[in-house]
């Protein structure tokens, strides 16, 4: 691992690149001594340099995930004490390459294992990826190289970046993910009104209705007791939520599909979360309170690295989730609701005088409710001309499948895409990319010999639900690329199989 590292990255050059960035600058690899002081987010050459420092040091090592489109490395940090620790945490940030503070928290907490490997806990076995979007971190873009925002890409896995995340997801199936970003506290919406948002840093725990209660919940008490922990070292921290100001517009939690990182990777089976820290992007220096954002960072990893009293827990959680045999319905559309209107004391900062003021609001969405179920089927069958597209699809997923050799009679139901919605929906807050489909009654079906059989058993199977089930109203067919295979009439190329015969 750490050869191929060495061979394909640290050309001298760029060293000596690094080197000669300025006279205020570090020498590569070294990170200010105290993280509170970090005046300036690490760069690409900075990370890999600062990695190159770590690799083989104490209980750490470093190996190349993957290649952007424009030839940076995704790197992969482990770190264990050998022995095959039987709890797993894997923490990814930067996928927006303008959302920084996760990466240099990350750095930070892997300089610390180094110098003091029992903050390592002997049972833990910690995968970092701490800069997922190197192209989109050196252009300061949101997107990456290709124009794509990664955090939307866990469902297609178009992108180099997405893929090597979910080949590591897949390889280490964590108990525990964490994926890192910013969100800015000082938007257009909250000036107008002379508000700046409260919290410093907000976190919030997978949500995706596919998945089961018993996970969810053990997430948000993570969730809820995140504030606590953050209270205690000086920072402000809310249950994540994204909108408009209270009280006239909507605000909710973290989205529930699966196209994200925070549920894409929780349909691995762990607990899964989402951690955004606060930035003031109008800020004459929007990097004054950098070390402020990486310290709260720091506040969140070192307790899910310590276990902070959950770590019997949460390992017991996973495993149970892990066996769980499939729900006999599968959600195909679930929005954000709040039963009851219940009224939230939502937090603001007058921005003029740093005063705190409490704005009640009944349109906080507090929960997920499921708006439509689809019975589960025994697997799906795809036409020939779309199984080329398909099965590479299912590979990037590294789920199983089988090409027909010969045709096969089958009950199914073909289903039809109506339309696809591209705008977003002001009445119910939902954004565009929604398929309207209609589900066909079951008949005897020949599958032709080519079709693709994807049958809903063993590890994978809620993962191949989740991905191919051609009811979900955000399914598949919302990616212009895939919606290509939806035949000129409407009939869509993946068949709900519900019975087999012979
Ligand atoms: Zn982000």
């Amino acid at each position: 691992m750490s050869a191929t590292f060495r061979g394909v990255l640290l050309s001298s050059a760029l060293v000596a690149a690094a080197m000669a960035a300025g006279p205020l600058s570090a020498a590569p690899g070294s990170l200010p001594e105290d993280h509170r002081t970090l005046a300036k987010s690490t760069s690409y050459d900075g990370v890999a340099a600062f990695l190159e420092s770590v690799d083989g040091k104490g209980p750490v090592t470093v190996s190349v995930e993957g290649k952007t489109a424009q030839g940076r490395s995704v790197f992969l940090v482990h770190a264990s004490h050998g022995g095959n620790p039987p709890f797993r945490i894997l923490f990814y940030a930067q996928q927006h390459g303008d959302e920084v503070s996760g990466k240099d928290a990350l750095l930070y907490l892997v300089r610390d294992i180094v110098r003091d490997p029992a903050l390592l806990p002997k049972d833990v076995d910690l995968w970092v990826m701490p800069m997922m979007n190197p192209d989109g971190a050196e252009a300061g873009t949101r997107k990456n190289s290709a124009g794509a925002d990664l955090n939307r890409d866990h469902v297609t896995l178009f992108q180099p970046e997405t893929e090597a995340l979910h080949r590591v997801a897949r390889r280490v199936k964590p108990h525990l993910a964490v994926d890192a970003h910013e969100f800015g506290r000082d938007s257009e919406e909250w000036t107008k009104k002379g508000w700046e948002k409260w919290p410093d840093i907000t976190m919030d725990g997978l949500n995706n209705p596919h998945f089961d209660p018993e996970r969810i919940a053990a997430a948000r008490k993570r969730v809820d007791e995140a504030a606590g922990a953050e209270e205690k070292a000086g920072h402000r921290f809310l249950r994540y939520w994204v909108g408009g100001a209270p009280p006239d517009d909507e605000q909710r939690h973290s989205a529930p599909d699966t196209d994200g990182g925070l549920n894409g990777v929780g349909a691995y089976g762990g607990l899964s979360f989402i951690i955004e820290a606060a930035v003031r992007h109008h800020a004459k220096n929007p990097s004054a309170d950098l070390g402020n954002r990486v310290d709260a960072y720091l506040v969140l990893f070192r307790r899910f690295v310590a276990g902070a009293g959950h770590r019997a827990g949460d390992l017991a959680v996973v495993e149970r989730a892990r066996k769980l045999p499939l729900p006999a319905f599968l959600p195909s559309d679930a929005l954000w609701v709040n039963p009851g209107g219940t009224v939230t004391e939502f937090p603001v900062v007058e921005a003029a005088t740093g005063t705190v003021r409490k704005v009640p609001t009944a349109n906080l969405m507090t929960e997920v409710a499921v708006k439509r179920t689809v019975a589960t089927p025994l697997g799906y069958s795809v036409v020939p001309e779309a199984a080329r597209e398909i099965a590479a699809l299912l590979n990037r997923h590294g789920l199983s499948f089988e090409t027909l050799a010969a045709p096969r009679t089958v009950t199914a139901e073909r289903c039809t895409l109506l339309r696809v919605e591209e705008e977003f929906d002001d009445v119910y807050s939902r954004y565009g990319g929604r398929t309207i489909v209609t589900r066909g009654n079951a008949k005897p079906v020949e599958l032709p010999a080519g079709s693709l059989w994807v049958p809903l058993e063993g590890e994978g199977a809620l993962r191949a639900a989740i991905l191919l089930e051609p009811t979900a109203m955000y399914g598949l067919w919302q990616y212009p690329r895939l919606r290509a295979l939806v035949a000129w009439d409407g009939t869509i190329p993946v068949l709900r199989v519900v019975g087999t015969s012979r």
